[in-house]
């Protein structure tokens, strides 16, 4: 039975008494893309563009840039909007033409929208191909950082994409950019959360060792207390605040995210319907109630269980 509700899900998402959320995929490339776009959602909330490059190892001309973003916007067309995350260059994504070889903890190293601050060119080029990619497909895209830290990184790359006629957004990924949401709303237009970073920097546990999978669980209470300090800020700046890791594709993790006031959960395409399911059987009260479970309990285990038992009523 719950392969043939799983197969007949065919969306928008909503919770039981109609409260909207957009279902979003992830996608790396032309390729993803595509077939992303077959799933039933409204559009892309993260499209990682350092995997479009991993084997480069001088930087990709703007041209090049351009046609390899042009490629997902079209896939999507103007109707379903696309968020390009701009280069996360670093760490567990290491870019040959972007960041230094020699960092003693790459992790907590010059990556992501930091890489603009030693090569402000490598930002201004990526941003020249998605206003041409925009405009060759006729789309509207909005423009991500990753990896920021603090308000003055928000205002500046804000004020770069700005000038572009575009919205920008920032993950949430480091625990200062969660504290600081408030603020960083005064900038830019959305937040997108990306809880497999915010998880590893919160618990400061890697999210790649296998021997702090207990630590590196999104169903941390301090993590869940981050994203609903964001959520929070979203709601009261009347700006989106979406979720882009890993937590969004959980389908009673995504019911907690909605009830702590996340906007739009963007995940892997074949996560969706599973997710759309799970929100469209719980009233959004529920939602609330198992959030509030969740903050309250001492550990990933307890938060589950607290949460699966107010949804499951
Ligand atoms: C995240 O950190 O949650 C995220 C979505 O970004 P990535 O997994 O690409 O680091
Ligand atoms: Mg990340």
């Amino acid at each position: 039975r719950l392969r043939r509700e799983l197969a007949s899900w065919s969306g928008p998402g909503a919770t039981r008494d109609g409260h909207r959320v957009r279902l979003l995929a992830n996608v790396h490339d032309g390729v993803s893309a595509r077939a992303a776009a077959q799933a039933p959602v409204e559009g892309v909330g993260l499209f990682r563009t350092e995997i479009c490059f991993l084997d480069e190892s001088v930087e990709p001309p703007v041209e090049v840039q351009t046609e390899a973003y042009a490629e997902v916007l079209d896939a999507f067309g103007p109707e379903r909007p696309v968020v390009i995350r701009t280069l996360d260059a670093g760490s567990d994504k290491p870019l040959a033409f972007a960041n230094q070889a020699d960092e003693d903890n790459p992790a907590l190293g010059v990556r992501g929208l930091r890489l603009a601050g030693v090569n402000p060119g490598l930002l201004d080029r990526q941003l020249e191909a998605i206003r041409a990619a925009a405009r060759s497909t006729g789309t509207t895209p909005r423009v991500m950082a990753p990896m920021v830290a603090t308000v003055a990184e928000a205002r500046g790359f804000a004020d770069k994409v700005h000038a572009l006629g575009l919205e920008a957004g920032v993950m949430i990924e480091v625990p200062s950019a969660a504290i600081l949401a408030r603020r960083l709303l005064e900038f830019v237009d959305f937040l997108s959360i990306g809880t497999n970073d915010l998880t590893q920097y919160t618990m400061a546990a890697d999210r790649t060792a296998g021997s702090l999978a207990h630590l590196t669980d999104p169903w941390q209470p301090a993590v869940l207390t981050l994203v609903s300090i964001a959520a929070e800020a979203g709601r009261r700046a009347d700006r989106s605040v979406g979720v882009c890791g890993e937590a969004a594709a959980d389908p009673d993790l995504a019911a907690v995210l909605v009830g702590m006031g996340v906007t739009s959960l963007s995940m892997a395409p074949a996560a969706v319907a599973g997710v759309g399911r799970r929100l469209s059987r719980s009233t959004m009260q529920a939602c609330e109630e198992a959030a509030t479970a969740a903050l309250g309990t001492a550990d990933p285990v307890e938060a589950r269980a607290a949460a699966r038992a107010i949804l499951e009523i």
